[in-house]
């Protein structure tokens, strides 16, 4: 199957209000101007160099998403253009966005990444990380971020019952954060969960932004 074949099955598949973003990391500028053409406009990378550089090359109505682990140190090269953050795993990388937006002019969307899986290695706050954060004068003071809800990503498994579980969870983290500090922010609304092998599952439990690479663009 095409790029086009493979994104129209999938957007197909997804119910209205679920956003599709289309994950390019160690894809051509070839294969993304094919998802493109076939009027995809929403794509993600994980690798701030990589993103940059197809920032410059491609399209500039692209809408970039960075969706992988973020260092402090290299925010500066994609706070002038990013649309979306999604991988904010702590509040020093929230504060350096947040410093790194104003120098720009621009209020950066921002998710907060939760560790919903049962590996170590996964990136992400727990549920008492964020609560502390959000309740702290130091979060108050932030200006230049905008956060627009949670992301997760679920254990690598074939047990399904887990995985469902785990973006259970983090819906009802969402609904909760959503109600004890962002009733009356209607920007805070997206739960970024869901790639290729498990997006639908994330859909069912209510995902709102699916991170797909491998069933658009093919194995990498
Ligand atoms: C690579 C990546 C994806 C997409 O993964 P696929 O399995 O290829 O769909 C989604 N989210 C993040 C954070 C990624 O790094």
């Amino acid at each position: 199957m095409t790029i086009a074949q493979n994104l129209k099955k999938i957007k197909s598949s997804l119910p209205e209000g679920v956003k599709l973003v289309a994950v390019s990391k160690f894809k051509s500028n070839e294969d993304i101007l094919e998802a493109y053409q076939a009027r995809q406009t929403v794509f993600g990378e994980n690798r701030v160099q990589e993103l940059t550089e197809k920032y410059e090359q491609l399209p500039k109505d692209i809408e970039w998403h960075m969706v992988g682990h973020l260092q402090t140190n290299k925010v500066k090269y994609i706070v002038p253009f990013v649309h979306l953050i999604h991988g904010v795993d702590g509040f020093k990388l929230l504060k350096e966005i947040d410093k790194q937006a104003l120098k720009v002019g621009r209020v950066q969307n921002c998710l907060l990444q939760i560790h919903i899986a049962q590996e170590e290695t996964k990136f992400g706050f727990d549920r008492e990380e964020v609560l502390q954060m959000l309740t702290s004068a130091e979060f108050a003071a932030l200006q230049n971020i905008q956060l627009c809800g949670v992301m997760g990503m679920a254990t690598l498994t074939d047990d399904k019952e887990q995985v469902h579980k785990e973006f259970r969870g983090l819906k009802q983290l969402f609904s909760e954060l959503k109600q004890s500090h962002f009733a009356l922010n209607d920007s805070f609304k997206e739960i970024s969960m869901g790639m290729s092998g498990d997006y639908v599952i994330a859909v069912e439990e209510g995902s709102t932004l699916v991170r797909i690479g491998s069933s658009i663009f093919g194995v990498r």
